[in-house]
């Protein structure tokens, strides 16, 4: 794994001496990260690299993951769909199973670290325990709530108000809350195997071990099969064009532990795609990280048609490999794309699939959109900005009534 050193020659020397900088204000401090699950999905993808580079540091950080039954996860799923804006039925036995859960959790989990940052829904509510403790408490949500569910929203929002702050992606996701509210974008990490250069042959040789043809070019969307990431919309807009232009359209995805949805979904998109030779669906464990750059890299067109959005941390990592990305103008992704510079913004499958066409028309366009990309995510969403973002956190959670904080 890459030590921060490293990361001077990608994201810039003042930027890593900056974050020394900061770390040095925050040496012996003890961090607790606490999500849902281990593998899948963009926050354990950032947690595995900040934790060591937080260790490095001199923030003695831990990372745990709530465990949790079935129905649990059938609930917390609901939760999530309903936190961004769709109708779900939530019964008083869901939320009694969330609360159920959450005491199971409590009394395994050692909650002693001087800031404890729980992420997203699934933990949330393990606050209820903080009374008595000196420590800070964070909630990082890292899903789109400017739609959310009123219901599902008012079970949760008590024991929101309980942390000292709350940590959201974009600033439309903001609510009415008696905590401070603050934005930090994630990021990905340029030197994982997710991100980091590969060299052609090592591209080919992943492709010719996942038998993806190259042949002709690749449109690809790579997200869990999730329905808010929209596989069949991505499934009718290629077909659409599909007599029209020499494409294949590539969908990979795994799934997350905490996902109960994931082989429904999958099941769809294959109906969705039957007796269409070009549409290539493939399933992928969690851990195919080099597999999935490979593929970014392999692909002429990147697409992220999500209906809904957090953030959505693919984006940011095709554009890093300087792909023109067509994306859903959701959540996170309009800081990610300016539209026609750094990349497409769609609202429909009429609109993903004309630019899907326009892009393979285009490479002079496409590969500016690419290049530009490039230098945003370097200049906004790389790890080190993030890493960064939180030590200020961590701070200024520390000092609640200071005005400003000299460094
Ligand atoms: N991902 C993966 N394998 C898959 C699907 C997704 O490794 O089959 C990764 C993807 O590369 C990205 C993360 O999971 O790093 C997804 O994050 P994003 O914010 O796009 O969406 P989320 O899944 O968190 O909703």
């Amino acid at each position: 794994m890459a030590r921060l050193e490293e990361y001077r020659a990608v994201a810039g020397s003042d930027v890593i001496d900056e974050l020394l900088l900061i770390a040095e204000r925050l040496k012996g401090r003890t961090l607790l990260h606490v999500n849902s699950t281990a593998v899948g999905g963009g926050v354990a993808e950032i947690l595995n690299r900040m934790v060591p580079l937080l260790n490095e540091m001199g923030i003695t950080s831990r990372w745990e993951v709530i465990k949790g039954g079935e129905a649990f996860y059938a609930v917390t799923k609901k939760f999530h769909n309903a936190l961004h804006g769709d109708r779900q039925e939530v019964t008083p036995g869901d939320y009694q199973a969330y609360e159920e859960t959450t005491d199971e959790n409590l009394n395994g989990l050692d909650l002693g670290a001087d800031f404890v940052f729980i992420h997203d829904p699934q933990p949330a509510a393990l606050v209820k325990k903080r009374a008595g403790l000196k420590n800070r408490w964070l909630w990082r949500c890292h899903i789109d709530l400017s739609h959310a569910d009123p219901g599902v929203w008012s079970f949760l929002r008590p024991y929101v108000e309980k942390y000292d702050a709350c940590v959201v992606s974009a600033p439309a996701f903001a609510q009415k809350l008696p905590i401070p509210q603050i934005l930090i974008a994630p990021s990905i990490d340029p030197l994982s195997d997710k991100n980091r250069d590969l060299e052609d042959s090592e591209v080919r040789a992943v492709m010719e071990r996942l038998r993806i043809p190259t042949d002709k070019p690749l449109i690809t969307q790579v997200s869990r099969f999730d329905r808010l990431k929209d596989p069949v919309g991505v499934i009718r807009a290629f077909k659409s064009i599909r007599s029209s232009v020499e494409a294949r359209l590539l969908l990979v995805g795994g799934s997350a532990a905490d996902d109960p949805e994931g082989v429904q979904v999958y099941q769809e998109a294959l109906e969705a795609a039957k007796g269409e030779e070009d549409i290539i669906i493939l399933a992928l464990p969690p851990t195919s990280h080099l597999e999935i750059n490979a593929i970014q890299r392999a692909s002429s067109v990147i697409l992220q048609k999500s209906l809904r959005e957090g953030f959505g941390l693919t984006v940011s990592e095709a554009l890093w490999k300087g792909k023109p990305v067509i994306a859903g103008a959701v959540g996170g992704i309009p800081q990610q794309i300016i539209h026609k510079q750094s990349g497409i913004l769609v609202h429909s499958v009429e609109g993903a699939s004309y630019w899907m066409k326009q892009l393979l028309q285009q490479p002079a366009f496409a590969r500016k959109l690419g290049e530009n990309g490039r230098e945003h995510v370097r200049s906004n969403f790389l790890l080190t900005r993030h890493l960064r973002d939180y030590m200020l956190l961590f701070l200024a959670s520390e000092k609640p009534d200071a005005e400003f904080i000299r460094l």
